[in-house]
């Protein structure tokens, strides 16, 4: 899958301009009017990024932000803030609420896509729809995995199990966590099924010597540990 972009936003003049430059862009586009909607998608499913606008009716993009931030699994997702130019003295104010980078209406979609990629360079997603760590490598595109070349054939569960370890080398996520992220937060399925589903990564791994990579550490979860 190419880098998916949550747009919230409530005018749908604006919402048509953000999907059109940013799938035009290459990027993965999906919206919500409000911010509780917002939540409800993040529920189940994670972007990369999230374009919120600053008002909004309800919750505002700053009570969104705070939200999101508070919440373990989307504390760390960028975030950039439209506002409109009036509000701009503002903004200062909510970096603290955990806004990354802002830009003011109306805006240049081209500078947009400019910080958009920046924000994702800092945080660390892959620029290029590709993961790559030892031998293994994700086409984020077609969801195909090589390793050292050959074509692999994994079950999609295992993919996005695959995708988020490599994504975050090194980080131990808990069963909960993997559940959240790799199941989404609306299913209701036992933690044991995280094991069962590692157990079936590594299978996969294995015949390249590579099962060690996913590492189990005791009594807490798992990682992706790459080997040099
Ligand atoms: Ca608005």
């Amino acid at each position: 899958m190419a880098t998916t972009v949550l747009i919230v936003e409530d005018e749908p003049e604006i919402r048509e301009l953000l999907n059109f430059s940013l799938t035009r862009a290459g990027f993965n586009v999906t919206e919500a009017e409000t911010g509780e909607l917002a939540l409800q998608r993040l529920d189940s499913n994670l972007p990369d990024i999230l374009i919120v606008d600053w008002m909004l009716p309800g919750m505002s993009g700053v009570e969104l932000a705070k939200r999101l931030r508070r919440d373990e699994l989307t504390s760390a997702l960028p975030l950039l803030m439209l506002t409109a130019r009036n509000e701009e003295s503002d903004i200062l104010k909510s970096f603290e609420s955990g806004i990354d980078d802002y830009m003011s209406k109306p805006f240049s979609p081209k500078e947009l896509v400019a910080r958009i990629k920046a924000l994702l360079r800092r945080s660390g997603a892959p620029e290029d729809d590709l993961i790559e760590a030892s031998g293994i490598r994700i086409d984020l595109v077609s969801h195909r995995v090589t390793i050292k070349g050959v074509d692999i054939n994994i079950g999609p569960t295992e993919y996005r199990l695959l995708e988020l370890l490599m994504r975050n080398p090194d980080r131990v996520f808990e069963r909960d966590q993997l559940l959240d992220r790799v199941w989404g937060r609306s299913s209701y399925i036992e933690t044991r099924t995280v094991d069962v589903h590692v157990l079936r990564l590594r299978k996969v791994l294995k015949p390249f010597g590579l099962d060690g990579t996913v590492q189990t550490v005791r009594s807490v979860g798992y990682r992706f540990t790459p080997i040099q």
